[in-house]
């Protein structure tokens, strides 16, 4: 569903991306983990084409994002043709980015009303359908500042949801919210990898990735250090630099 091929990444000298290559198969479940700095973001970002790379292929669906073939030479797409691409592709990110203007309901809709150009009523009822499905029905009228950590970013679940995503890329949904509130949204992306939805979750919640992902990806100075099934990264690591990182964890 998503591929990567040799994906690398530089600012100005410094390498932050060493040919990563990672396929993503339908309702697969990938979890990143690394240490900070070691790159996680900036390849969940390359596979949405937030961040432009030096060198490599993103396919989405078997098609090439970001770039055109044309007379055997490469052109950057133009931002509607990286926008048909990627059109699929579902974002949640640390930080919620709600509308402060909106009620929880308008910020599910209006995406809908803005780029599926769907009637206001439409956009509405498949808002608070999706409310419903993150456990936010009751809250459909209320305004961000009046929601918790945890609700607020179960809305933004909502919000990418309602625009039927076939993958979800989650860059640390959790490390932005009080302990307390990590549990809710955790449960919520539980619930989407038992439906079936394909997702790529850069993570700090271990104990999460050991239970829902079918892949793990240990990153690393923004190589793929190691990568394998959770049972091989969690259960008596061999590789010394994931040993050490998942001691931090204990
Ligand atoms: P964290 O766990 O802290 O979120 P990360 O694994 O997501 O870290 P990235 O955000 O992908 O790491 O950053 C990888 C490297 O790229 C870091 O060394 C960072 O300093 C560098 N970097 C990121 N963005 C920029 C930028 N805009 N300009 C220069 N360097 C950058
Ligand atoms: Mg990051």
């Amino acid at each position: 569903l998503v591929e990567a091929r040799g994906i690398s990444k530089y600012y100005g000298q410094t390498r932050v991306l060493n040919n990563i290559s990672l396929g993503v198969c339908k309702s697969e479940v990938t979890c990143i983990i690394g240490p900070s700095g070691s790159g996680k973001s900036t390849l969940l970002r390359s596979l949405a084409f937030l961040e432009e790379y030096d060198g490599g292929d993103v396919l989405i669906e078997g098609e090439l994002l970001g770039y055109i073939e044309k007379d055997g030479a490469r052109a950057r797409a133009p931002l509607s043709e990286i926008n048909r691409v990627r059109r699929h592709v579902g974002m949640v990110f640390q930080q919620f980015n709600l509308w402060p203007h909106m009620t929880a309901a308008g910020n599910v809709a209006e995406a809908l009303l803005r780029v599926k150009k769907m009637p206001r009523a439409r956009a509405r009822e498949r808002a608070m359908h999706m409310l419903e499905k993150v456990g936010l029905a009751d809250k459909a009228d209320a305004y961000p500042a009046r929601l918790s950590g945890g609700q607020q970013q179960r809305v933004a679940i909502a919000r990418a949801l309602a625009m039927e995503p076939h993958i979800m890329l989650f860059d640390e949904p959790t490390s932005a919210l009080d302990p307390e509130l990590v549990g809710e949204v955790l449960q919520v992306m539980k619930e989407l990898a038992r439906e079936g939805m394909t997702m790529v979750v850069v993570t700090h919640e271990m104990g999460f990735a050991a239970q829902v992902a079918d892949r793990v990806v240990f990153l690393d100075k923004g190589e793929i250090a190691v990568s394998g099934p959770p049972d091989e990264i969690f259960r008596n690591p061999a590789q010394p630099r994931l040993r050490q990182f998942l001691q931090n964890y204990l």
